[in-house]
């Protein structure tokens, strides 16, 4: 089955101008916020040393601080599952949930959980799921996956909003009011509060040294959906870990200044085993990642703490929507991730790229993102899961670029057709690459003159 590219799923996003220039502006405004909360700490750029220095060691050693983390947790009172993949963490979750009885569950944020399609496995068993971030709950009642790992609403306006809780949660018809509609959510939200049976939960940091493991949300829904239920669920992919508890300081204050341009994350919140009574349950993930441990020019994409700061930085993702890279993780990481699990579903990702080296230098942990991108590119090349018109088109491009002779004579050439190619075939429906440009009104030239001109 062929799947829908990047460049054909972003044409969509782009067809509505006032749309593309609006998400491009919301997220250049969480980026300037960032620039200014990193600009604000006098040691950011050791911080960020330090933080990659950290999880380079923890990857150099992970099995090791996994045992360690697990024998930890287990004498807190947790129980530790291993999920080779996504299909045994949705059959541990689901049998956890089952044995017990359990037809309600509330969900904070996960990105995990997503990349596992937990909800529709939990859903297709008759067990209810309410997402409780709000912006998860957004896209949750709109069917639709979130676009963006920390903004998940960031591709919708609050007019849509309003009209999604008008007709879901009964708000007055045509408020567009942010606080009236928060209230709504949250009003609407307690209930399923208040009759869960179950909490799962993603974690942002698993501790080795002491079994811990630390959620962090601006709204508290971890809290109170972990606080209320006597069983809490916590999954997480085996890259979130730390060695000790005095790394923890590092990455907080990296993670919510790159995320959200936040001093701090309003809740970062420690369980360290069940509360009295209750039951904690830790799924650790693999799902791929031993395997991109093992790949050494991608092993650093690993260190990624999912602030989001790639995307709120990157020009094309900007200006193409989430929804564009048909992958959990969108964006310059998700961009290295995708194709680690599927090269031929996933090649297009490296592409959409202008390789401008933003989203490393926004990174907190460090990730040489544009390195990558253009090192998946070639290996997709090598691998030969480019589509033959792509791998001409570069072929083609590399002898050119190669010989700058050649290149300006190709300069020459493109310049002269196009002075001269009548205007309905430079805009033709099959010459895609017309279609997207403006091409400036050029006076018509006999090849003389054009010669001439070019000699003077
Ligand atoms: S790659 Fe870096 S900037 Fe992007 S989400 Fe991960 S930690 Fe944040």
């Amino acid at each position: 089955m062929s799947h829908q590219t990047h460049p054909e799923l972003a044409a969509a996003f782009t067809a509505d101008t006032e749309r593309t220039h609006w998400h491009d502006g919301a997220l250049w405004f969480v980026r300037s916020k960032r620039d200014r909360a990193a600009r604000s700490i006098p040691e950011w750029e050791q911080l960020r040393e330090l933080a990659a220095g950290i999880k380079a060691h923890t990857m150099s050693r992970l099995a090791d601080y996994l045992e360690q983390f697990e024998q930890n947790a287990t004498r807190l009172g947790a129980v530790v599952h291993w999920a080779r993949d996504a299909a045994e963490h949705n059959q541990i979750v689901h049998r956890i949930l089952s044995e017990r009885g359990v037809t309600r569950v509330v969900k904070s944020k996960s990105m995990l959980t997503e990349e596992c399609h937990l909800n529709p496995y939990l859903q297709k068993h008759g067990i209810e799921v309410v997402d409780t971030d709000l912006g998860e709950r957004i896209v949750q009642l709109r069917d639709e996956a979130p676009s963006h790992i920390v903004l998940p609403a960031i591709h919708i306006k609050k007019e849509e909003v309003g009209e999604l809780f008008y007709q879901t949660l009964g708000t007055t018809a045509g408020s567009a009011d942010p606080q009236y509609l928060t209230e709504a959510a949250r009003h609407a939200l307690r209930k399923n509060f208040l009759e869960a049976e179950a909490g799962i939960t993603g974690v942002n940091f698993a501790i080795a040294q002491t079994g811990g493991i630390v959620v962090c949300t601006n709204e508290g829904n971890a809290d109170m959906g972990t606080s209320l239920v006597p069983l809490h669920i916590a999954c997480l992919g085996i890259e979130k870990l730390l060695p000790r508890a005095s790394d923890l300081g590092v990455f907080l204050r990296l993670l919510a200044r790159s995320a959200t341009g936040q001093p701090i994350t309003t809740y970062s919140t420690h369980f360290h085993g069940p509360i009295p009574g209750g039951e904690l349950h830790i799924v650790l993930v693999d799902n791929g990642r031993s395997h991109v441990l093992g790949q050494e020019k991608f092993r650093r994409s690993l260190n990624c703490i999912r602030c989001g700061a790639c995307m709120n930085t990157c020009p094309v993702y900007r200006r193409s929507g989430g929804h564009s890279y048909r992958f959990t993780v969108p964006g310059p990481i998700g961009s290295v991730l995708a194709p680690a699990r599927d090269p031929k579903e996933y090649y297009s990702l490296p592409y959409a790229s202008s390789l401008c080296g933003s989203c490393t230098d926004v990174c907190p942990v460090k990730i040489d993102l544009h390195h990558q991108l253009l090192a998946w590119r070639g290996e997709l090349a090598a691998a030969k899961v480019l589509p033959w018109p792509k791998r001409m088109a570069m072929r083609l491009a590399g002898k050119v670029l190669g010989r700058p002779w050649l290149y300006r004579l190709a300069g020459r050439a493109g310049r002269f057709t196009l002075r001269w190619l009548p205007r309905w075939m430079v805009y033709h429906r099959l010459n895609p690459w017309g279609l997207q440009r403006e091409l400036p009104p050029m006076p018509r030239q006999s090849f003389r003159q054009f010669y001439r001109q070019r000699k003077s």
